[in-house]
């Protein structure tokens, strides 16, 4: 049943953001005036019902392969020194943790459900947080929080200094180098590339579609619907079972609610911790301490000058491109 509320809500909220989000992408807003957070599209992972067959994993790579970066070789000089190259462009296959090629994995937990051992599989991917420290303290508006509550990262504006990802408490965004903007301002100089991170599918929502991992599981362990219904529906399972539920509070609150038959304090120490493999530690709101809201406020001006550079000069590529084919 909840199932088939979810996938209605769905397709109604989807068809209402729709022009929303297209007029948030024309304009190239960072942020823009919505639905409440109460309304915003979120997802319900039931850990229970996956098996970890990655058809997810599979449909997410597929799906999204298009917009996976395709960097120049060999890469020029790194701008600033201290930056490290990042490069997983020679392994696209890695599908164990989070990379620019790989926005959703499944990590594995060995517990005890009523008292017998049992594996779990869970699907790890951005949690699109209500309130994104990604998007609010990006440096150059790269990072966006569309109406539905989806955030994504522009990878024609992204510069890859990884503030995104230094201020994700679960680490998301993942860089590539030899890619980007950085490269059409100074073609000799690398700069950090582009961060990569699951944008919800949201050209697929658009168009009235799930997002790939969802339409692709055969177990039904996703579903999509106003985050306000995803949390009712997080808790009455967690009721039902005894479970415990997570994203409804974290990091001031996310879209992507997990419920899960055994606490997360033993789902955290049971999974493989690390760069691209997020924790499932409790999290404060970042958002909510007020330097970073300061910190949020001051970047604002250089933000819209950031992403109306971008607008230019991906504009100005397309006119060239159309030139050359002339
Ligand atoms: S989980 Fe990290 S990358 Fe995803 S929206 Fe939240 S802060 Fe941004
Ligand atoms: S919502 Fe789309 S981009 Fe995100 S993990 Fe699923 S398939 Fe990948
Ligand atoms: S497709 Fe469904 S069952 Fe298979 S790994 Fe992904 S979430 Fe789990």
């Amino acid at each position: 049943m909840g199932q088939a509320i979810s996938r209605r809500a769905f397709l109604k909220g989807g068809i209402a953001a729709s022009a929303t989000i297209a007029a948030a992408m024309s304009t190239g807003a960072g942020a823009v005036a919505g639905p409440e957070p109460s309304q915003y599209l979120a997802t319900l992972i039931d850990i229970r019902k996956c098996i970890g067959c990655e058809a997810c994993v599979e449909a997410c790579r597929e799906t999204n392969a298009q917009k996976y970066p395709e960097p120049k070789k060999p890469f020029p000089k790194m701008v600033p020194s201290r930056v490290k190259v990042s490069d997983w462009s020679d392994k696209r296959d890695v599908k164990d943790r989070l990379t620019p090629y790989n926005w959703l994995t499944i990590q594995h937990a060995s517990v005890k459900v009523n008292g017998a051992k049992t594996e779990l599989t869970i699907p790890r991917r951005c949690m699109h947080c209500v309130n994104p420290p990604c998007v609010k303290l990006c440096p150059w508006g790269s990072a966006k929080q569309l109406e539905n509550g989806i955030s994504r990262i522009d990878p024609d504006i992204c510069l890859g200094g990884s503030k995104c990802k230094d201020v994700c408490p679960w680490d998301i965004p993942q860089r590539q180098t030899g890619v980007g903007l950085y490269l059409d301002l100074m073609p000799s100089l690398a700069g950090n590339g582009v961060m990569f991170k699951c944008d919800r599918c949201y050209d697929r929502i658009d168009g009235g579609e799930l997002p790939a991992c969802i339409a692709a599981c055969p177990e039904g362990v996703q579903t999509i619907g106003p985050r306000d219904e995803i949390i009712a529906q997080a808790r009455a399972i967690a009721r039902q079972i005894n479970g415990a539920i997570y994203g409804a509070t974290e990091n001031g609150g996310t879209n992507t609610i997990y419920v899960s038959p055994v606490p997360f304090e033993e789902l955290n120490e049971a999974v493989h911790k690390g760069d691209g493999r997020p924790h499932f530690q409790p999290v404060d709101d970042s958002m909510a301490e007020a330097n970073n809201l300061a910190a949020a406020m001051i970047i604002a001006p250089i933000a819209g000058i950031a992403a109306a550079v971008g607008r230019f000069i991906k504009h100005a590529k397309k006119n060239g491109q159309a030139e050359g084919h002339s």
